[in-house]
């Protein structure tokens, strides 16, 4: 995509903010799309696809892990992207990057860890991922971490506590925290990768938790997101509502997803159309204009009210996330009481509690199973 074609409020890459070091061009690529290639290429890329999004990575080979998910997220920003003429690549790299600072076993590694660093400047995924591009990756001869643009890094900061972004900002006066005290908002371009973000897991968790047999069709038939495309694929194909059948259920989820992407495209549309910022920068100054109409909105809501008290909420989830929780507890107290159990660079006392956090934070389902095992002698999960 030339810069022709995007529109005045697009992040266009030839007015970037830049890097924190800066380097030469790299034609053909611009600043956005090298950014992408860095993430994909880069360590903490790889481990997603042994990282939990709800399921436990071992618990079945088809659920999504964080790998998918990124690849979903980056799929539906995109296309609203390019309708929005707005920059697909950097829509592409932040969706890529948005995960990559999750603990193992999702939420409930993030849960485990921040309860172990709430007296050491705590633990937030986001910000994680942010540390993870800045500082953890080690690839390049000239600094740490990827040296991502601010487009790219400010799309990845989706959220940070008042005093973590307090704490940025006094080293960083003008980086990608700047927007938490000023209340802000960020581009265009992240704030579609965050409701892209929102799209991709409802849909995506109706499948694996029905997959998994946690959530049952009878009970998506009471929301009514669900309903209404499971009556319009039925109504169109009367013979699959003979059985429950999977055909019935990935047309629902495709239906519901492209009438999410629609209903956003339009609804953003007609947002810019009436604001007509004069650029990102104006664009961000703006209440955020990237958003459902306010029925979907609420419907969506709803939806999602449902996938917490009905999947997230299931003892099958929680009884595996406790024991999730109590690996990462462990591995914590184990490698703070050991450091020398970690690499070099991270058993360093001057980085402790913090390294130990990051070194977790790095780790893969299944490298973490082994590694509790490693150290404590004890198996959590049956295999
Ligand atoms: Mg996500």
């Amino acid at each position: 995509m030339s810069a022709g074609d995007l529109a005045p409020w697009a992040s266009d890459p030839a007015r970037s903010r830049g890097r924190r070091i800066a380097e030469p061009p790299a034609p053909p690529r611009n600043v956005h799309q090298r950014d992408r290639d860095r993430i994909v290429h880069s360590t903490a890329f790889r481990r997603l696809v042994y990282k939990t999004q709800v399921f436990i990575n071992h618990q079945g080979d088809l659920f999504r892990t964080r790998l998918t998910h990124s690849l979903e997220v980056a799929q539906l920003g995109r296309s609203a992207a390019r309708a929005l003429r707005l920059n697909e690549d950097l829509v592409e790299g932040i969706a890529l990057a948005h995960d990559l600072g999750h603990a193992p076993f999702g939420h409930a590694g993030q849960d485990a860890l921040q309860a172990c660093m709430a007296a050491h400047g705590g633990f937030e995924h986001n910000l994680q991922s942010l540390r993870v591009v800045d500082a953890l990756e080690i690839r390049y001869p000239a600094f740490d971490g990827l040296n991502l643009s601010f487009e790219t890094r400010e799309g990845i900061l989706k959220h940070c506590s008042p005093s973590n972004a307090r704490r940025l900002v006094a080293a960083e006066p003008d980086g990608p925290a700047q927007r938490f005290i000023s209340g802000t908002q960020p581009s265009l371009e992240a704030q579609l990768v965050n409701l892209s973000d929102a799209m991709a897991y409802n849909a995506h968790d109706i499948d694996d938790g029905l997959r998994a047999g946690l959530i049952t069709l009878a009970q998506l038939n009471a929301v009514p997101l669900f309903d209404r495309w499971r009556l319009s694929v039925l109504a169109d194909f009367p013979a699959l509502a003979a059985q429950p059948n999977r055909r019935l259920l990935f047309e629902t989820l495709r239906r519901l997803l492209s009438a999410q992407v629609q209903d956003l495209v339009a609804t953003t549309a007609a947002a810019l159309a009436e604001h007509r910022p004069a650029d990102s920068d104006a664009a961000r100054a703006l209440p955020p204009l990237v958003r459902f109409s306010p029925g979907l909105h609420a419907q969506n809501a709803e939806l999602k009210r449902f996938l917490f008290s009905a999947l997230y909420r299931h003892p099958q989830v929680t009884q595996s996330t406790d024991l999730a929780r109590t690996m990462v507890s462990e591995l914590y107290a184990a490698y703070i009481a050991r450091p020398d159990e970690m690499p070099a660079d991270y058993a360093a006392a001057a980085k402790l509690p913090r390294s130990v956090a990051d070194y977790i934070a790095g780790m893969t389902d299944r490298y973490a199973q082994r590694e509790h095992h490693r150290l404590t002698g004890r198996r959590l999960f049956a295999d």
